[in-house]
């Protein structure tokens, strides 16, 4: 059977591995010039940067993609310890967030008394949370309102509670510092969200980083993991098509017929899976009608990214591989930044330099810093020609928090504002991780992974089921996997 794969995201890459080691004929089209969507690699004199993604969480995701096929996750990775470092407007020492509740408790000794009971407690309650739906919720696929119900009733009721609290309220309940509040909500950013937005469910992401399996840097960078895929796609003769695009789905009899890509040009296949947004491409590709663009506008968005790629001479001693820098004023920046049309003034933002574990991404005695600012969609704030003012206030605002002239040692830079990252792969509005995760959006309430028109149309990544990040889009590929298996009796 012939399979068109329209995007070379991870969720497009994991379903091709899965297909091509059956046996099927794959060909993947894509309309940026490198495969990978958001995880992506950025070259410039000398440095190399991570594009988007800067770290995997449950590794064990990628171990079954790549058993599934039969081989060894052929992709080195190192668990972070600690997680990371986080700055607080202010307070001249980072803390650093250990998994190790030992070093954690002995780091907020002065804030937080008897922190690692605390912990213990709220994630062995994350924990029950994250064991109970993963596999009736996480990893199943719905065919109707009502087999969700039923999966859903299977959940122990007791977990009921975290379904209207939200994330902040939870940690609210839990610790009595602002600063372990806010570090433990910091995962809601993860989400493309705030924590007074995300359901105190996703508290289960604090189990998943601090307990379960942690966070692990890639050997090399991130896009090692698209470089080896590829080397395995290649020698299963899997075609990916680079500058196509694909605008329109020729339909016949309740079928998708064929693929148009920008030149006009027609692609013919048996199935379709599409990689680009599940919501974005039915309104914009398919036109249907829930799907318009004042229906899209009215669903929840994650937030867009701001980003920054740094090449700079010298070692900056104060910054480590994964880095925070937060504000005073966390709840007021929240609630107001990020449906706001101006650039934020103090922001708040990331840090990842990955030259710190991995030399070889820097020339020699320098580094690779990579700035990630959560920013309106353009919902909210469409013109972004202010966007060297927002990247001039956050290097001038790092370099007086590291100590070290940032700005006077650039040897190259690059910014991508919510333009440039929906323009570069399609992402609805410059919306960074797709469809948010309330509770009426996910599950069977999210765009399924199988087309409700098209019978031979199915849908794989980050805004179908189950969600957005690097394992949920690996996940995604053996849902989808599965219900085309089913649907063609495919062995
Ligand atoms: C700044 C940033 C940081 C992140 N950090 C992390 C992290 O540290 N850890 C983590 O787990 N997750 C992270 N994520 C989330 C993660 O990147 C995504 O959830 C995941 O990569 C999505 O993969 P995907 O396969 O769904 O889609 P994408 O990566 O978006 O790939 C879709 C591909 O389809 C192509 N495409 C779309 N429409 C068409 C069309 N019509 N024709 C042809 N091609 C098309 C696009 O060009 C793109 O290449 C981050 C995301 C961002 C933006």
């Amino acid at each position: 059977m012939k399979f068109l794969i329209i995007g070379s995201g991870l969720g497009g890459l994991s379903l091709a591995l899965r297909l091509s080691a059956k046996g099927h004929n794959v060909t993947i089209l894509e309309k940026h010039t490198k495969p990978g969507g958001r995880l992506n690699q950025l070259k410039m004199e000398g440095f190399t940067f991570d594009v988007g993604p800067s770290f995997m969480s449950m590794t064990y995701e990628l171990d079954e993609l790549f058993g599934a096929i039969g081989m060894k996750n052929p992709v080195e990775m190192e668990e972070l310890e600690p997680l990371y470092k986080v700055y607080f407007e202010g307070k001249k020492e980072p803390f650093h967030i250990w998994k190790d509740l030992d070093k954690l408790e002995e780091e907020f000794k002065d804030y937080e008394p008897d922190l690692k009971r605390k912990v213990e407690k709220y994630l062995k309650r994350a924990g029950e949370f994250f064991h109970d739906t993963e596999d009736k919720v996480v990893k199943a696929n719905f065919d109707g309102l009502l087999k969700y119900a039923w999966q859903l009733s299977k959940v122990p009721k007791k977990h009921l509670p975290y379904l209207f609290r939200t994330m902040w309220s939870e940690v609210e309940k839990n610790f009595g510092s602002e600063e372990i509040r806010v570090i433990f909500s910091l995962v809601a950013f993860f989400l493309g969200s705030t924590p007074f937005e995300t359901p105190a469910i996703y508290s289960l992401l604090n189990y998943t980083e601090m307990r379960h399996n942690g966070y692990w840097k890639v050997k090399g960078g991130m896009y090692r993991l698209v470089e080896e895929i590829m080397k395995i796609l290649e020698n299963k003769g899997v075609k990916v098509v680079y500058n196509t695009e694909v605008v329109k789905v020729e339909e016949r009899n309740g079928k998708a017929k064929s693929l148009i890509d920008q030149h006009g040009k027609s692609w013919e296949a048996d199935v379709f899976i599409s990689n680009g947004d599940a919501a974005a491409f039915r309104g914009e590709i398919l036109n249907r009608p829930k799907f318009r663009e004042e229906k899209l506008d009215k669903m929840e968005w994650t937030l867009a990214p701001f980003t920054i790629y740094l090449g700079v001479k010298g070692r900056i001693e104060n910054l480590e591989h994964h880095n925070y820098f937060l504000g005073s004023n966390f709840r007021g920046y929240a609630d107001t930044i990020f449906t706001s049309s101006i650039n934020p003034q103090k922001p708040y933002y990331y840090v990842n330099v990955s030259s710190k574990s991995y030399p070889e991404c820097a020339p020699p005695g320098s580094e690779n810093i990579f700035i990630l600012c959560p920013v309106p969609d353009l919902r909210f704030k469409p013109d972004w020609s202010d966007r060297e003012e927002l990247a001039e206030n956050i290097i001038d605002d790092l370099s007086k928090r590291v100590d070290y002239d940032i700005k006077g040692n650039i040897i190259v830079k690059r910014i991508m504002d919510p333009v440039d990252w929906g323009k570069t792969f399609n992402l609805y509005k410059g919306s960074g991780l797709g469809l948010a995760h309330g509770i009426m959006q996910v599950g069977a309430l999210r765009p399924k992974n199988k087309d409700e028109v098209l019978e031979n149309l199915y849908y794989v990544g980050a805004s179908t089921t189950p969600g957005t990040g690097l394992p949920m889009v690996i996940i995604s590929s053996r849902l989808v996997m599965d219900r085309i298996t089913e649907d063609y009796g495919l062995i």
